[in-house]
């Protein structure tokens, strides 16, 4: 059935209401405007950010809204003015936007786009204009994306096209979680070789932050986490020694400077803790050591002693690892293609977009790295 210049109704899970499940409803989602583009979304996973939405951040203006931002889906129709882009391609929404024409993207320093959600918007995470609506509702494009929908619409500047043999259920966590980790190490830290590295918390962010570290040719990883079972995981991607702050009475930074003779090179959060952001500066060298925070929180300030950075320690953070979305995502398909990345030991749970609900609940209690949901058949 052609679908196109047509509104699609489908099934998406629906965020009514801050810390309240998700709705599975029929929504009716438009035809693309100029310089968009319609996809039918495949596969998605679910992150900690789409969590932190509902659980954590629950701003009254950022719902109703369809969750989901780590997904791969195919074209199904373009809007005018769409010469990239044809039905039939295999895509990867973006949550972040790669314009190519404003200054942040003419810059090499940034992957800031001042044309997307995240220009200004980091409140309600969605641009104020949707093409959804359920029961007569406008419903938010969550982070722009929306990939716990079947069908989503997004401007041409937040779509990568990849490989068309790429499998959507892997290279869907492309989309955001081992970008936001792998490239934290490589583009925002630049970890070099031989240096010592310490990541903190071992969700898919902090194990594809491993992943880079051991990528960029890191001699030592430590692998920090409260959870003991992230342990064995962590040495999958690279981790040299995993350490649990739990098992010391003095504070990890440390016990960390202790085995390190005064500290790592790199550290980077990847938990989304004002105090584990700390810890994360404290575990550095003085003199030379860089700390990022990747963890996701807008709700806390965070607090250091000045000497820290005086003493000669940065401490910068990342969003999307620092890749520039529309460039950085088809190299990291590529990447997994040619073996050279990791994404299938993420996955620890395969369930369908029905099973929403199942899947983050899973993630609040530690129990997965990441579920990928299927939303469409190909
Ligand atoms: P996750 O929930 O799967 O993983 C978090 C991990 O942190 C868990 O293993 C947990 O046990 C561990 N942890 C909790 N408290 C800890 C502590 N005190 N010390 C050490 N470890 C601790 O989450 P995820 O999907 O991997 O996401 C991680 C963070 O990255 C989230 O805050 C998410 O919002 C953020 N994020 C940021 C970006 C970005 O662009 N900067 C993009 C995606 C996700
Ligand atoms: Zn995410």
């Amino acid at each position: 059935m052609d679908t196109a210049g047509k509104v699609i109704k489908c099934k998406a899970a629906v965020a009514w209401e801050p810390n309240k499940p998700l709705v599975i409803e029929d929504i009716e989602v438009a035809p693309p405007q100029a310089n968009e583009v319609r996809i039918k979304i495949v596969a998605t996973g679910v992150c900690h950010t789409d969590l932190y939405h509902l659980f954590e951040g629950m701003h009254k203006d950022g719902f109703p809204a369809v969750l989901g931002h780590e997904g791969a889906g195919i074209v199904e129709s373009v809007g005018p003015g769409v010469s990239e882009f044809q039905p039939g391609d295999r895509v990867i929404p973006l949550f972040i936007s790669q314009c190519r024409e404003c200054r942040f993207c003419k810059s090499p320093k940034t992957n800031q786009c001042e044309k997307g959600w995240a220009a200004d918007h980091y409140d309600v995470m969605a641009l104020a204009d949707s093409r959804f609506t359920c029961k007569g509702k406008k419903v938010l494009q969550f982070m722009g994306t929306s990939t716990f929908s079947e069908y989503t619409v997004m401007n041409q500047i937040a779509v990568a096209k990849i490989d068309p043999a790429a499998p959507l259920d892997k290279v869907c966590l492309l989309g955001c979680g081992v970008c936001t980790g792998f490239g934290a190490a490589v583009n925002t830290a630049k970890v070099e070789p031989g240096s010592t590295c310490a990541v903190f918390g071992l969700g898919a962010v902090g194990l594809a932050a491993v992943m880079g570290c051991k990528f960029a040719g890191a001699k030592r990883i430590f692998a920090v986490d409260t959870n003991p079972e992230k342990a064995e995981k962590a040495r999958v991607f690279g981790a040299t020694d995993f350490v649990n702050p739990k098992d010391y009475n003095k504070p990890i930074s440390k016990v960390l400077a202790e085995m390190t003779n005064g500290g790592v090179d790199y550290s980077l959060e990847c938990v989304g803790n004002v105090d584990v952001m700390r810890s994360a500066l404290e575990s550095c060298m003085k003199g030379w050591g860089v700390s990022v925070v990747v963890g996701w929180t807008d709700k806390h300030d965070f607090s250091a002693r000045p000497i820290q950075l005086i003493a000669g320690r940065t401490w910068k953070g990342t969003l999307f690892g620092g890749f520039k979305s529309k460039d950085g995502v088809p190299q990291m398909v590529k990447a997994y293609m040619e073996r050279k990345v990791k994404l299938d030991e993420f996955i620890t749970h395969n369930m369908t977009l029905t099973q929403v609900n199942e899947a983050i609940e899973l993630m609040k209690r530690g129990g997965c790295i990441r579920t990928v949901l299927s939303v469409s058949r190909q």
